[in-house]
């Protein structure tokens, strides 16, 4: 099966007892369990919406075995802290999601594990390893500025080096972008983004090798963070729709893309879709898309970001990203609010700087909604 027919008919488990085509959800909490070889129970991760989302996903990212979760960071926590134990050390890409970045400078020094952050070049993340360190956590592209690493050169360096490595997959879901036939052992994806796809769910996954995948289970058991048969159920059908929402999302984000880089009112843009994007060539190795992540300056000397934001007419100001409705966020404030004033210099998120999740609108709509934002005349 290929990738679209993948996402339609992999992982279902059909109704038979009134032949309907859906998976049917399975609400219980308790299972028999006289006869029968292992103890169903929602936080053992074996129940059949865990199980049959579990194979979907796997189907798609290429993996022998799976965990879904109820968040993308009950994923990541789970299993930095499968595999990370006290005197072990681990490099983080220093550009990683907020919440991986907060989690493990608050958390790893109480477990007494070492950590360093690198910046997003294998080169850099060769130079941080220790004889101790065990794990390597990347992710890209990363946000807001969508820079691109290169994930064979990791893996390849990683295996010489003995470490395990990790990527989150959120931005460029497994349409795009298939770390596993790169070399990676371990993707987690934030479900609540584009697999989930409608801002209307929270969850998380993890796809690897059936032998981590087990120690990930067994790790997870202690903290919990199993997902509902309710969400299970949405983020299937969900997921059915994922490689037509993601390319069509991505087609408008090249269009919006475009056009940003070719108008007066904004600055630098931030597309690895874009010829002059250092990413360009590399996002063009290693992903089939180039997302519909996207992140430009607004450029206006009497415009506020502010009020061009409440300029908007289609595009809604809000956090998180991934949905079918276009959303735009000010990352100095939102996302990476938490981040120094100094080190977000440094990475280049000036105060000025929007990040847009392209959503499924006619793409033509969003142009127009742009252009009269930046024009000042909204609301
Ligand atoms: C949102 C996000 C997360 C965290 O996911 P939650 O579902 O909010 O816990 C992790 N990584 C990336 C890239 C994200 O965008």
């Amino acid at each position: 099966m290929r990738i679209d027919t993948k996402c339609v008919h992999s992982g279902s488990a059909r109704d038979t007892i009134s032949r309907g085509l859906n998976t049917p959800i399975f609400p219980s909490s308790a299972y028999e369990y006289l006869d029968t070889e292992s103890t169903v129970y929602p936080r053992y991760f074996n129940t059949v919406n865990q199980r049959v989302l579990v194979e979907k996903i796997c189907e798609l990212e290429g993996a022998e075995d799976g965990v879904v979760f109820s968040s993308g960071m009950a994923a990541i926590s789970s299993v930095l802290l499968s595999f990370l134990k006290a005197g072990d050390h681990a490099v983080l890409q220093d550009e990683i999601y907020g919440g991986s970045h907060a989690f493990v400078t608050a958390f790893f020094h109480r477990f007494g594990i070492e950590y360093s952050f690198a910046a997003t070049s294998a080169e850099a993340i060769e130079a941080a390893i220790r004889p101790e360190t065990r794990l390597l956590f990347i992710e890209t592209p990363t946000n807001p500025l969508l820079n691109v690493l290169d994930i064979r050169a990791v893996t390849a360096m990683a295996r010489r080096k003995g470490c395990l490595t990790v990527i989150d997959n959120t931005f460029a879901t497994p349409i795009l972008q298939n770390p596993i036939a790169l070399g990676i052992d371990i993707v987690v994806h934030s479900g609540t983004k584009y697999l989930g796809g409608h801002s209307d769910l929270s969850c998380g996954a993890v796809a690897t090798s059936s032998e981590l995948a087990l120690k990930i289970r067994n790790t997870a058991v202690n903290f919990g963070g199993n997902l509902n048969a309710l969400t299970c159920y949405l983020l299937e059908r969900s997921l059915k729709t994922l490689a037509i929402r993601v390319r069509q999302q991505s087609a408008n984000a090249f269009k919006v893309a475009q056009f940003l880089e070719g108008e007066g009112g904004f600055g630098k843009v931030n597309y690895p879709g874009l010829s002059g994007h250092p990413g360009h060539e590399m996002a063009r190795s290693q992903m089939s898309g180039f997302g519909a992540m996207l992140s430009f300056e607004l450029d206006h000397p009497d415009l506020s970001v502010d009020a061009f934001m409440k300029g908007l007419k289609l595009i809604i100001p809000a956090v998180s990203l991934g949905g079918i409705e276009s959303t735009i966020c000010d990352p100095a404030r939102t996302s990476h609010a938490k981040v120094s004033a100094e080190v977000r210099a440094r990475q280049g998120i000036s105060g000025n700087l929007l990040r847009l999740s392209v959503g499924i609108e006619d793409a033509d709509d969003l142009i127009e909604d742009l252009a009269q934002a930046a024009e000042g005349k909204g609301k």
